[in-house]
Parts: structure tokens; C-alpha cells; sequence
């Protein structure tokens, strides 16, 4: 095996990364930042309209977050920046003081394709509400993140979708380079109202040689850390998991290393074996709202199932949040069928603690030096629950 990738340039002041102890692939890490500690493998609650909906920042705490992400796209459009700024910025406006990690607004302009238009100064988009054009490129999104007050920024990248040609995933890793270089460039005139990291973002898709290609030229570029992007983007299960095989080692070792837009327990295990750190998804919240409540083992129960009207229990014996210490799965059951806003704050409690308790299982194993029997013990039971 090779030596492992370091990274070639020192973080911006008051970040710094620590690896405590390694196992196999996985780490248990420490990310400080001048907003408090992330102690890693860390999952990120999304916060897309400056709240986790449903939820306070208390609630947000308590289930075990400690660091969350919000959508500079969405917070562009509305209230908009200059808004934002006005209310304090966006620490402010959240109701939370700790870490803030925004993204580029780069996912919603791909997913949202049909509304963009891409060229090299980058890309020109209808916002999603009035039809009003609204222009992203390396630097105005640095310059968004800056003002909105971000602990840790993301750079414009070209993520395109799953199934498209080897030969569009090729032009978007050269694209993608070319504007973070211009990101980077960029970094020297930004107007800062607190401290903030920049992340770069890995692209090429399922293709092992262009993630290298992606990976090389990126890391000749001083960011903070590295994420590996354009994934969970309609590849399928099977070349999800192996381009996440394939692209975690090729980031720094001493960094943390973020995949975006991907949750899940069986997903948290297979990308923290491989040496991921970072991780942020909606489905906690979304499947909270829709009744979807998941269990420590990586199942999940339909609230609104018949079976529970009548059950005393907790979602799950031995989870601490609120929603399991203090109500049954017949109240949760009763309040999803009438609709009430609690079983979507309870919910989301629940699904948010489940995730944390699991990351912070594995990074216990990891110190503990047990990794690989608490890996090989969740995928043994998950598969016989499958098979
Ligand atoms: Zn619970």
C-alpha cells in the first residue's frame, strides 16, 4: 500500500485538525474551528432556509450536533444575503453559535439543471421562486459565504449528474479545477466578518482516473480540506459505495474529509472504514416528516403503521432522546395520523440522535481499538436482516 497523502499546505488560523487514533481506514478525529470543536466521524444536519426545520437550536444541540450546514443558494435567494447581513449574520439569524459549514449553492444549481446556464465565468441561474437571475461564480460564492458569516465555505464546483458520459465528468473535473484556482485567487480579497475555512471539492465521478486527476490538481490548491463531491447523484448504490472506496484515500490524511450529500448508517460504515470524517444528507429530517423513523441497526419503522396505535414502548429502548424518553410509539403514532407539528419536531429529534449515537459508536471503536469488530458486527446483522 502507499504511503498516505498529506496535505501540503498548514490551515487557516484557529483551524486545526487532530487524528487521535486510526484503524484500518478509519479515524477519530478532532476539527477545531474559532466556533467550537467537531469531534469526528461528524454527521451535519441540513439547515436549508437558516433552520433545521422544526427544530430549535436547543433541540439541535441535544440530540448530539455539533456543527451544521446550511444552503447558500437558498439563503441567496431568501432573505437574501444583504438581509442576512442586516440581522447579524447568519449565526444570528440560525439562533446557533456554534459551527456553521455552508455549501456553494453549486448542488442546487445542478440538480435544479434545467434552470441553469454554464460557461467558464460561471453559472447563470432562475431562482426557483420569481424567475429572477441570479449569477454564481467561484468568487461571488465566496464572497456570499463570507458575508453570510460561514465557518467553513465550499467552492464552486461543476457537479454533474449521474449517467452522463465519461467524457462530460472529464470536462467538469478541468472546469471544476480551473474555478477553484480562481476560488483560491479569490480567498485574499474577501471581506470577512469571522474567521473562515475553505473547502475544495474532488470531482469525476464513478472513473478512479479522474478522481486521481481531480484529487492531484486540487490539492496544489492551499484549501483547509478536501470534500468528495459529485457523488449521491443518481450513480446507484453499488458505484456509490466503490467511488467512495476509491476517492477517500485520495485526499490529505491529516484532514478531514467530507462526503456530501450522503447518509445513512450503512453508508456512515462503509465510508468511515474508508476514511471519511464528515457527512451531511436531509433524510433525517425529510423521513422524520413523512413518519419514516430509523432504528440503531439501520432499519426503520412507519409511524403511521396501524400496529403502534396501541404500543406503550419507545420508538427505541435504549435512545435518550426526547422523543423516546418521554413519549410511546402509540402517542408518536397518534400524532402523525392527526398531523400535529410535534411528531415532526420528535421526529426529527430522534432521527438526528440516531445518526449521531452511531457516529459516535464508531469513533469510540476506533479509539478503543475495536473498529473492525464493530464494522464486521453491524454488516453481519445487517445482512442477515436482508437476506
Ligand atoms: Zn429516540
Amino acid at each position: 500500500m502507499s504511503a498516505p497523502v498529506q496535505a501540503k499546505f498548514p490551515m487557516t488560523a484557529g483551524f486545526n485538525f487532530a487524528i487521535e487514533a486510526n484503524s484500518d481506514g478509519a479515524r477519530a478525529g478532532v476539527l477545531t474551528t474559532p466556533r467550537g470543536v467537531i469531534q469526528t466521524p461528524a454527521f451535519m444536519p441540513v439547515g436549508t432556509q437558516g433552520t433545521v426545520k422544526g427544530l430549535t437550536p436547543d433541540q439541535i444541540k441535544t440530540t448530539g450536533t455539533q456543527i451544521v450546514l446550511s444552503n447558500t443558494y437558498h439563503l441567496a435567494v431568501r432573505p437574501g444575503v444583504d438581509t442576512v447581513r442586516t440581522l447579524g449574520g447568519l449565526h444570528k439569524v440560525m439562533g446557533w453559535e456554534g459551527p456553521i459549514l455552508t455549501d456553494s449553492g453549486g448542488f442546487q444549481v445542478f440538480s435544479l439543471g434545467h434552470r441553469n446556464k454554464i460557461s467558464e465565468h460561471g453559472v447563470e441561474f432562475r431562482n426557483h421562486v420569481d424567475g429572477s437571475p441570479l449569477l454564481l461564480t467561484p468568487e461571488s460564492v465566496l464572497d456570499i459565504q463570507a458575508r453570510l458569516g460561514s465557518t467553513i465555505a465550499m467552492i464552486l464546483d461543476e457537479c454533474p449528474a449521474g449517467g452522463v458520459s465519461r467524457d462530460e465528468v472529464a470536462k467538469a473535473v478541468v472546469r471544476t479545477h480551473r474555478w477553484a484556482l480562481r476560488a483560491h485567487e479569490h480567498r485574499s480579497r474577501l471581506d470577512l466578518f469571522e474567521p473562515m475555512a475553505v473547502f475544495g471539492i474532488m470531482q469525476g465521478g464513478v472513473h478512479e482516473d479522474l478522481r486521481k486527476e481531480s484529487a492531484q490538481q486540487l490539492l496544489e490548491i492551499p484549501f483547509d480540506a478536501y470534500a468528495v463531491g459529485g457523488v449521491s447523484v443518481g450513480e446507484g448504490r453499488d458505484a456509490l459505495l466503490s467511488t467512495i472506496g476509491l476517492s477517500a484515500p485520495l485526499l490529505p490524511f491529516d484532514r478531514p474529509r467530507y462526503l456530501m450529500g450522503v447518509g445513512g448508517l450503512e453508508e456512515f460504515m462503509i465510508a468511515v472504514d474508508q476514511g471519511i470524517d464528515m457527512f451531511d444528507c436531509v433524510i433525517p429530517t425529510r423521513n422524520a416528516r413523512n413518519a419514516s423513523l430509523f432504528l440503531g441497526d439501520g432499519s426503520s419503522l412507519n409511524m403511521k403503521n396501524a400496529r403502534h396505535k396501541q404500543d406503550p414502548n419507545p420508538v427505541e429502548e435504549d435512545c435518550d432522546c426526547l422523543a423516546c424518553t418521554r413519549y410511546s410509539r402509540g402517542t408518536l403514532h397518534h400524532l402523525y395520523q392527526r398531523k400535529e407539528i410535534l411528531a415532526y419536531t420528535l421526529g426529527s429529534i430522534h432521527n438526528l440522535s440516531v445518526f449521531h449515537r452511531f457516529l459516535r459508536k464508531a469513533r469510540t471503536a476506533v479509539l478503543d481499538g475495536v473498529w473492525e469488530d464493530f464494522r464486521d458486527g453491524f454488516l453481519s446483522r445487517l445482512s442477515l436482516r436482508s437476506g
